[in-house]
């Protein structure tokens, strides 16, 4: 049987993984290895008796003693904290799915890749703040990343059988999140409620607010560069409103293959749990004659300042994606605590960047994972810093 663990499996992308396994049979297909999830113990539980797994595990110390006693006498082990959401990911399976949100993602994707373990990455960050060390850590131990953003894993689908070197650009598409048709001088007063209302896609609420930033393509653009090896030049980014082409990659003779399909993560997830083959998912068909056009437009960079950064920190590079990403999520914070206004969630981004370029060696290479954490830790009080003064001033 093959052996799997989800990171993250109370989550969003966790949610669909979990549906996946138990529409393929659950625990009489799967031996699963470790689950993983957040204050949500009633839920892990569940899901952690449905598939007799080995270990439980809460990120939160203060939620172990529930998450035991809804977990006693089932044999299942548990545990809590980030150092057991590491152990967690160094246990041996086949096939892992990365879906904790942010940073702490991260050192679990990385325990993972060390096993030798195909990792199911929909963790972008994990891409964006140590996508060299990420992907030559994976070489070194036979490891396999498949990406699970839905955009990666289109241009991953439309790159079968591709040589990279006839590769000229690759296409993002970008819902443009919740208030893409807002006029500009609105969106300084946005609340949390207006920027979760994503039109296409249900997903996590921090992303749903990435993704109205435009932090989330961000993102993205930088995973682009880190997973596919293509230079920032040859990454766009395309507003597609209707989110039914999931990206596009165009070649150097001319043609362009894009990936459509409905909205739904299902569909990445479960081309990365049953690559390199494909069998049937759950997700609704396209009607394309029922669709009747598909709309596209350039992004403006000044309603989404995130995407002009993206620029930046790829021009940079080293250790320019950890800073960024921790920025992001200190500012993002302060947005959803209603300390921060949306717009200035990229100047706090932008502040926190000039600063530590004039204090540190920002463009310098990760040499290991503890200068990532490293710089991950200092951007988060260089941030909060930078926020404390938007705020007060
Ligand atoms: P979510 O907020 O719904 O779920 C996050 C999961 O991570 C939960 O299980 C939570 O308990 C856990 N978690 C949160 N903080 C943690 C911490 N500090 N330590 C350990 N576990 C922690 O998020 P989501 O929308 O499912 O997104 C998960 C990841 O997938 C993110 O990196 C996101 O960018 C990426 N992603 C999500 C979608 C989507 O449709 N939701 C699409 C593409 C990529
Ligand atoms: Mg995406």
């Amino acid at each position: 049987m093959r052996r799997i663990s989800i990171f993250g499996a109370t989550g969003s992308v966790g949610e669909s993984t979990y549906d996946l396994i138990l529409r393929a049979g659950g625990a009489e297909a799967f031996q699963t290895v470790a689950l993983t999830g957040g204050r949500n113990t009633a839920r892990l539980a569940d899901m952690a008796l449905a598939l007799r797994a080995e270990v439980a595990v809460t990120a939160h110390d203060d939620c172990l003693p529930d998450l035991a006693a809804r977990l006693a006498g089932s044999g299942i082990a548990v545990a809590a904290g980030p150092a057991a959401v590491a152990e967690a990911a160094s246990r041996p399976a086949d096939w892992v799915m990365s879906a904790i949100v942010g940073a702490a993602g991260l050192v679990p994707g990385m325990q993972a890749l060390k096993t030798g373990a195909t990792l199911a990455l929909a963790n972008k960050e994990s891409l964006v703040t140590a996508g060299q060390l990420l992907l030559s850590t994976a070489a070194r131990h036979g490891a396999t990343i498949l990406p699970v953003d839905s955009e990666h894993s289109a241009i991953f689908q439309a790159l079968i059988g591709e040589d990279m070197s006839a590769v000229e650009r690759i296409i993002l598409t970008a819902s443009g999140g919740a208030l893409r048709d807002w006029p500009m001088e609105r969106l300084a007063s946005a609340t949390v409620t207006e920027a979760l209302a994503h039109p296409n896609w249900a997903m996590g609420p921090r992303i749903t607010i990435d993704s109205a930033s435009m932090f989330n393509k961000a993102l993205e653009v930088i995973e682009t560069r880190e997973f596919f090896g293509v230079a920032p030049a040859q990454i766009e980014v395309i507003i597609h409103p209707e989110s039914i082409v999931h990206s596009m990659v165009a070649f150097h003779d001319g043609g362009v293959i894009a990936h459509l399909g409905a909205p739904d993560m299902r569909h990445p997830i479960g081309f990365a749990l049953n690559w390199p083959a494909r069998a049937a998912l759950p997700v609704a068909r396209l009607d394309l004659a029922r669709l009747g056009s598909l709309t596209f437009r350039a992004p403006d960079l000044r309603r989404w300042p995130a995407l002009r950064l993206a620029g930046e920190v790829m021009a940079v590079r080293g250790l320019a994606g950890a800073a960024f990403n921790a920025a992001k999520e200190i500012a993002l914070d302060r947005f959803i605590a209603g300390q921060l206004g949306f717009m200035a969630m990229a100047g706090v981004v932008e502040d926190t960047l000039a600063r530590l370029s004039a204090e540190t060696r920002l463009g310098n290479a990760a040499s290991g994972l503890e200068d990532v954490l490293a710089m991950d830790h200092l951007a988060r009080i260089r941030a909060a810093e930078a926020a404390d003064n938007r705020a007060g001033g």
